[in-house]
């Protein structure tokens, strides 16, 4: 199936260019600050959060919650409905021109139909990019080195032109799941949140923050997912406490083999 009007971006080009746009528009930036306690208060009936971070205290009215796969402690409530499974992407040596338009003549951005799926596409340089549930644990060193040895193993599968061809990068990333495998958003715990984007989040999470930001600003909700129920996930799925992952990995390269 073609989607024609499928495209790419540098995602990490993106975030950079969102964050200078909020900038421009005069948000403060904090990087590398944790928030590790979020405190309800009332002040004068006004209420307001207060929030512990790794470089002091501040206080805020509103607070969004937008902290995805890696969701702490500190928001517990959200914390027990995401279930962080990792994906990973390995980057080959710069391929022969020929060799590229040979893999993807039409420079199109591929992923197949399965649950265990393998996603893959050329950069601008004609390196192939190639992505896939290596391990479903969220990314680690080991994780990370372990899908190096698994995913050329697959690309090889779709692309045995690339028997010899050397992989110079690999990385990982957890993506947040949620039990229905939908998109949830609306207000916990007082806080509006946008969460479960399941490797899709890269356009949607723009557009749920653009939404959430309308409704601190006191537009209306036009958010059609704040009445959906937002279950929480499987003791075992849940971000900390893992363990059963390998069994969702199976149960889904079951599916796999029967469909
Ligand atoms: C390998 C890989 C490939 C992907 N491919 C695609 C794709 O092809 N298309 C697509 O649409 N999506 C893709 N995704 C998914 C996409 O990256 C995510 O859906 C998207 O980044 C979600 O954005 P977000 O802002 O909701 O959360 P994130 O980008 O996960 O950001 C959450 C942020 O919250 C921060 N945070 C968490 N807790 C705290 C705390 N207590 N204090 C302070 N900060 C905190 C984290 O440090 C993090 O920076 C991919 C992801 C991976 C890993």
């Amino acid at each position: 199936m073609v989607d024609e009007t499928s495209a790419s971006v540098n995602p990490a080009r993106y975030v950079a260019g969102l964050a200078r746009a909020a900038q421009r528009a005069g948000a403060c930036l904090h990087d590398h600050t944790r928030v590790e306690k979020i405190e309800a208060e009332s002040h004068n009936g006004a209420r307001k959060f207060r929030l512990r971070t790794s470089r002091g205290t501040t206080t805020a009215r509103e607070v969004i919650l937008a902290s995805g796969a890696y969701t702490t402690e500190a928001t517990p409530a959200l914390r027990r409905k995401i279930i962080p499974i990792g994906s990973y992407i390995i980057a080959t040596e710069v391929l022969p021109a020929e060799l590229a338009r040979e893999l993807s003549p039409r420079n199109r951005m591929i992923y197949d139909s399965k649950h265990f799926l393998y996603y893959y596409r050329l950069s601008p340089d004609n390196r192939m990019l190639f992505g896939g549930r290596a391990a479903f644990f969220p990314e680690t060193e080991k994780t990370v080195r372990q899908s190096a040895e698994i995913l050329p193993r697959g690309m090889i599968t779709v692309y045995p032109q690339l028997r010899d061809t050397k992989v110079e990068y690999v990385w990982g990333g957890t993506l947040d799941f949620t039990l229905d495998v939908m998109p949830h958003a609306g207000k916990i715990d007082d806080m509006y949140f946008a969460a479960g984007f399941a490797g899709h989040g890269v356009a949607a999470a723009t557009w749920f923050g653009t939404k959430l930001a309308g409704l601190v600003c006191g537009e209306t909700d036009s958010l059609p997912f704040t009445g959906i129920p937002f279950p929480a996930a499987p003791i075992g799925l849940r971000s900390g406490h893992t363990w059963a992952l390998p069994l969702a990995g199976l149960w889904y390269r079951i599916l796999d083999f029967f469909t």
